[in-house]
């Protein structure tokens, strides 16, 4: 049996790529260095891989920003404001990713959206009328050969014609239907050049099949693959799946004549039923993904081999067809372990990031190699992996346990009802209309990661780190009020994430120093560890709001992580339910919030940043498998607080059109969400839907630099007013500013606050 991987983080051990690419984007290094420095990191992930013994390499699995966006300029679907901006190419690709604010010219970024149920972010592809879908640029081929030149074959991988197709927008009247022909006849090419490179496989990545699919879905999928199979030549090609099963088209998929599928056998619940009741091709490759890409637990090898021994059994397949594999790209795991010095052996042991996965793809091979379970069960190798799988577990609390059991009914329902509430608020608040508000972070600047990391280093006592925070606070609040923000936030300046922030403060969690994964282009997020049962120890926040709520009359919002989104973002427990853990962690945020409201703090915001990340793939999996916990977990957090007490809550991404009813029962009184990267979509769904809870559609982009004109936010904010009562309207931002310089920080939220004045004389 031969071993795959998916594809490997490209960040770097240390985020190597992230700090050269953000040197570039302050042009203190030239192109030169940056393609430096990205090759050292693609030569050093492939050589861990080839040490580590694993038989299919990816390659094209790295990306300067992202693959979905790698695909678009491979098949030259360039947007023609990205086409006519007199750049290099590498910029104009940068410009597509992040925008561009220069001598060439003012364009925005592509949107960006979740992919699938990850925290990673794809840019979607536009797709105008006059695209000329064809192959386009060398990336893909470069990498192979720099891999051939290191002496390592490697499957190139790219984003399948389906998904990429699926994953586009259409800006103009054309449909999909009428590029299928262009990027089939691109995929083709894609191979024919590949076998003239000597490739032996080609992976196309497809997990939109995991997806509830259309008739019209399948028959796209099969028209595409018909045709670029039709003309494959001699490079085989691998037809990748993952985040789920491919129970709507199986028998589609394997009668086509792919020479190999790669399938999830642990997100995919239904995938061994599948090869089961309905067999598996004796002459196509199962890449069976069994060594979970996206959790960092050791895998449990026994039941690993049980599943590879039911897989032959069930399936006939021989030794060769079967390649055990990652359930998907390792990009969503951090690099290693061997970074974490200051974790406990007990702790670690539990433990494997994407080198020692490499590790566990290699053992695992050796084991089954062995024959059956006689023969590797004595197997010190076995044994020791063994040993993390048996014996009690760290942090353990009954207590905790209890609390969960005694939860009745009406801890989950605020009184009185929302309506009554808003306006008794209206009273006690009374704000202008339109308030403008921002979502609660500002620009993490040098002193105040300095202050952070001299607190870390031990240079500082917590003492010395708290008044730089207070001073960071009044800094903050004194700025809000000069630019006239009507409700304020302290800044949080006491954390560096808003789930690890939280984390820390909680019984329960463990930390890594250094177990980054990428989220979107540079930025990185490093998600702490559910180990145990969650708690929380003392107050969290409420010093720093209580200080900043004494520095002014404007009320300051409170500023806590919802337990939904700490799940989402913390690698949770494999041992109990998510529902569970969304309880604990509720119960801790509950208390911290009628703590914050006994402080005297009025407007508490509740960020529920991710409650559509883990939204089950499958909508018939939505209520039973998430939304039937996890709203209840967010209202838990505060249905305590009194009615003039106003609840916010932020998400980012509005791309929850279909589950509106349900962002609404979260039962907030304010709600604010990303809206102007996806172009206002959301605003018909607020208005059809009769949303109740009032709303703060982002005017403007903060994932980009670019400052927004005070004319653009007059013209976000009539749009609005156009599906939103103004009443119900609030002005802010789309997401926190942490990542955000002060210069253009101070210049947007100014014309934000001048266009809300505009927008609200003329009502
Ligand atoms: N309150 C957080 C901030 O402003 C929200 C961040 C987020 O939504 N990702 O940074
Ligand atoms: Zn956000």
């Amino acid at each position: 049996m031969k071993n795959a991987v998916i594809g490997f983080p490209r960040v770097g051990k240390l985020r190597e790529l992230k700090f050269a690419s953000e040197k570039y984007f302050r042009g203190e290094i030239d192109q030169n260095t940056l393609e430096e420095t990205s090759k050292e990191l693609r030569k050093e992930h492939w050589q861990w891989q080839k040490q580590a013994g694993i038989d299919f390499i990816s390659s094209n699995d790295f990306s300067y920003y992202d693959g979905v966006l790698d695909t678009a300029v491979l098949l030259n679907a360039v947007p023609g404001v990205y086409r006519d901006l007199d750049v290099s190419n590498l910029d104009r690709y940068f410009a597509m990713a992040r925008g561009y604010q220069g001598k060439a010219g003012d364009v925005r970024a592509l949107a960006m959206k979740k992919w699938f149920n990850t925290n990673y972010h794809y840019i979607v592809p536009e797709i105008e009328d006059d695209t000329k879908i064809s192959l386009n640029g060398e990336k893909a081929v470069a990498e192979f050969e720099e891999a051939k030149a290191l002496g390592i074959q490697t499957k190139p991988v790219f984003t399948g014609a389906f998904t990429f197709l699926k994953l586009a927008k259409f800006t103009g009247k054309k449909t999909i239907c009428d590029f299928v022909e262009d990027t089939i006849a691109s995929y083709v090419q894609l191979l024919e050049r590949f076998a003239s490179l000597g490739a032996e496989w080609i992976q196309f990545d497809e997990p939109y099949l995991v997806k509830d699919l259309t008739k019209e879905d399948i028959e796209l999928f099969e028209k595409i693959y018909q045709a670029i199979l039709s003309k494959k030549g001699s490079v085989k090609v691998l037809l990748q799946t993952y985040f789920g099963d491919i129970r709507d088209c199986y028998e589609n998929v394997t009668a086509l004549a792919f020479d190999g599928i790669g399938l999830d056998f642990l997100e995919g619940r239904k995938t061994l039923q599948l090869i089961d009741e309905k067999g598996f091709p004796k002459d196509k490759v199962l890449f069976a993904g069994l060594v979970n890409g996206k959790n960092i637990w050791k895998c449990d090898y026994k039941k690993v081999l049980n599943s590879l021994e039911e897989i032959r059994n069930k399936t006939g397949i021989s030794e060769d067809n079967l390649v055990l594999s990652t359930s998907c790209s390792l990009l969503h795991v951090p690099y290693t372990l061997s970074n974490e010095t200051a974790l406990k052996e007990e702790v670690s042991k539990h433990f494997a990031f994407a080198l020692e996965k490499l590790l566990e793809l290699k053992e695992l091979k050796e084991l089954a190699a062995k024959g059956g379970i006689c023969e590797y069960e004595k197997d010190p190798v076995f044994v020791e992996n063994q040993k993390a799988f048996s014996g009690e577990r760290l942090y353990q609390d009954q207590g905790v346990k209890d609390r969960v059991k005694a939860l009745k009914d009406s801890d989950f329902v605020r009184l009185p009802k929302r309506s009554e509430r808003l306006k008794l608020q209206e009273e006690v608040f009374g704000f202008p209309l339109l308030p403008t508000t921002t979502i609660g972070s500002f620009p993490q600047t040098d002193a105040v990661k300095k202050n952070r990391a001299s607190f870390r280093k031990g240079e500082i006592d917590k003492v010395a780190y708290d008044n730089q925070v207070f001073a960071f606070i009044e800094e903050c609040i004194r700025k809000q009020e000069q630019i006239g923000i009507d409700v304020l936030v302290h800044g949080e300046y006491e954390r560096n994430d808003m789930v690890e922030f939280f984390g820390e403060n909680l019984e329960g969690y463990v930390f890594t120093q250094k177990a980054w994964v990428q989220s979107y282009g540079t930025r990185c997020v490093k998600p702490p560890i559910i180990f145990g049962d969650v708690k929380r120890k003392a107050p969290i926040t409420v010093e720093y709001s209580k200080f900043a709520q004494s520095l002014t009359k404007k009320p300051v919002k409170g500023m806590l992580t919802g337990p939904v989104t700490i799940l989402n973002w913390s690698f949770p427990r494999e041992d109990i339910s998510l529902k569970e853990m969304a309880f604990q962690i509720g119960i801790a945020i509950r208390e911290e919030v009628l703590d914050l409201e006994n402080a005297g703090i009025r407007i508490i915001q509740i960020d529920e940043a991710a409650l559509k990340e883990k939204l089950p793939i499958r909508k018939s999996d939505w209520y039973s498998e998430y939304l039937d916990w996890a709203i209840p977990a967010f209202r838990l957090c505060h249905s305590g607080v009194k009615s003039d007490t106003q609840i916010h809550t932020h998400m980012c991404y509005s791309e929850f059109n279909e589950i509106i009813r349900d962002i609404d029962n979260m039962d907030a009184d304010v709600i604010s969400f990303e809206a102007s990267r996806s172009k206002l979509h959301i605003l018909d769904a607020i208005k059809e839907s009769q949303f109740e809870t009032e709303v703060g559609p982002g005017v403007y982009d903060i994932h980009s630099p670019r400052v927004p004109s005070v004319q653009e936010i007059v013209d976000a904010l009539k749009t609005m007013l156009d599906r939103i009562a103004p009443e119900k309207l609030w002005v802010n931002p789309d997401c926190g500013l942490k990542t955000r310089g002060i210069p253009e920080t101070d210049a947007s939220l100014m014309n934000l606050v001048e266009a809300a004045k505009i927008v609200r004389r003329s009502l």
